[in-house]
């Protein structure tokens, strides 16, 4: 993978992680909010429904027992006021008035003695009535009939005067239904009343009207929903409100959260962006700095060897020079003490060289110089030591070589070089000669010792005809 690939899956696997991270912590610590001011904001809007439920209730209550405690109707149950229907009931408007949707009146006994409903209800409903709010007090419970629900109250009918004489009761009741619900309702979208028998509740809420009300909530995705169940004041289950209402503040959470992270994201891609450009930059501008830094020190290495040529070798031979010839053969005779090497010191000058200057000019003398170069690296391996040690003179160091196998190879390079032309121009060619003096180390390791008796053998041979090796 290249650099730059890695770095673009660093980046943009950090920009995912963060990213990832971002969303899950807003959402455990945004929703978990919402979600707690949602229960918070729904338990309100219950208790605020018991609250108006209750206080219309209370509001019945109180306004329909003011009709128990006239006069008018305490003389009517003594069969004193007959005309207390006529003037108090003769028209179906009077219920208007009152918040109720039926109201009678019955003597101690029970008997009833008059009643007035909206929904014409017979006697069987009345004494159904009686009988659930048979205690002997002013009481008030909810009731069921034919799956309507009733708010039922039940006042004394008493003398105004000191005496207070109780003469019979008063009963009441109001209808829950959906005018009900319209007007103490502000904070849910729809309230039923359902049959659901409430077995396990979360709590449980209590008001004068209305006691033992046990209350639990249930959540969809979308939707919370309220269950109230109603009880009568014997405990008996009636009915259960089932009030529900929209997830708003979910939704506005959710919505909320998705613009933030989107805005997030949009920050750190840019952020992201940007210093992934920059390493880039950065790092291009490494490489380039890297290049020309190992170009430089590939020039200086060049120009380091050529100026090591210029001072250890011979520019035309491209052998080593007199200096590069000593420091080596003075090393290798120095390790060769201990060891006991056998090395042959060989002294070589060119024959009658000044005369081919003479003849064909001293560029052909410089050609004759470089092959006879050629002919002494043929011969030699890598292990020998060979130089130029000035004008047409020449040395070899044969390390750890029989003698037998030095004048052989001696022998070679003298029969090679006899033989080899030298061509001035396509009509003239010609030949020229070497003459070797070998000496060793056998007596001596001082090298200008080793070198003057390979002298003095070289002097031999060009007093004694030139061409020739001597060897002792
Ligand atoms: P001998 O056979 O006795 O060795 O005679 P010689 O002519 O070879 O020896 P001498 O020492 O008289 O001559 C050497 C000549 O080599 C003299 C000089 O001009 C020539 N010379 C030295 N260096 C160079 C060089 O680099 N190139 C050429 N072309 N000639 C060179
Ligand atoms: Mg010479
Ligand atoms: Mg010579």
């Amino acid at each position: 993978m290249t650099k730059k690939r890695k770095l673009k899956v660093i980046f943009i696997s950090g920009f995912f992680i963060l990213l990832t991270l971002m969303y899950n912590f807003s959402h455990k610590y945004f929703i978990d909010n919402y979600e707690a001011i949602e229960t918070i904001h729904n338990k309100k809007s219950v208790e605020n429904l018991i609250k108006n439920l209750n206080m219309q209730l209370d509001f019945i209550n109180t306004t329909t027992k003011i009709y128990s405690k006239w006069d008018d109707a305490y003389n009517f149950l003594a069969n004193k006021n007959p005309k207390f229907a006529y003037k108090n009931f003769r028209n179906s408007n009077i219920l208007d008035n009152l918040p109720i949707d039926f109201i009678f009146y019955t003597d101690l006994k029970n008997n009833i003695k008059l009643k007035f409903s909206i929904a014409n209800h017979n006697d069987k409903f009345y004494k159904k009535v009686v009988k659930l709010l048979n205690a002997d007090k002013e009481t008030q419970s909810v009731f069921l009939e034919k799956n309507n629900i009733y708010y039922v109250l039940k006042s004394k009918v008493l003398q105004t005067d000191y005496s207070g004489k109780k003469i019979g009761y008063m009963y009441a009741g109001k209808l829950f239904d959906e005018n009900l619900f319209s007007y103490i309702n502000s904070s849910f979208y729809k309230i039923d009343l359902v049959q659901k028998e409430l077995y396990d509740y979360d709590s449980a809420i209590s008001y004068n009207s209305l006691n033992n009300i046990r209350y639990k909530v249930e959540k969809t995705k979308t939707k919370i929903i309220n269950y109230l169940e109603i009880r009568d004041d014997k405990n008996r289950y009636i009915v259960t409100i089932k009030a529900m209402s929209d997830r708003d503040y979910m939704m506005q959470g959710t919505n909320t959260i998705l613009l933030f992270n989107i805005i997030i994201a949009i920050i750190s891609l840019v952020i992201f962006y940007f210093s992934y450009r920059y390493q880039i930059i950065l790092e291009s501008n490494t490489q380039k700095l890297e290049y020309s830094v190992a170009k430089r020190t590939n020039e200086l290495e060049k120009s380091n060897k050529e100026l090591h040529d210029l001072a250890y070798k011979d520019y035309l031979t491209k052998l080593d020079n007199r200096r590069s010839f000593f420091s080596k053969v003075q090393r290798l005779l120095k390790d060769t003490v201990f060891r006991k090497d056998l090395v042959h010191i060989v002294m070589i000058d060119i024959d009658n060289f000044k005369q081919i200057n003479d003849t064909y000019s001293h560029e052909v003398g410089d050609v004759v110089l470089k092959k006879f170069a050629q002919i002494l690296k043929n011969n030699i391996s890598n292990k020998d030591i060979c130089a130029r040690l000035g004008g047409e003179e020449f040395v070899i160091a044969f390390h750890n070589l029989q003698t037998k196998d030095v004048l052989e190879k001696v022998e070679n390079i003298r029969k090679e070089t006899e033989e080899t032309a030298i061509i001035v121009n396509k009509d003239k060619t010609f030949n020229f000669t070497a003459s070797f003096g070998i000496s060793d180390n056998r007596k001596t390791n001082n090298i200008d010792k080793i070198l003057h008796i390979a002298d003095s053998y070289l002097y031999e041979v060009k007093t004694t005809g030139k061409n020739n090796i001597r060897y002792r």
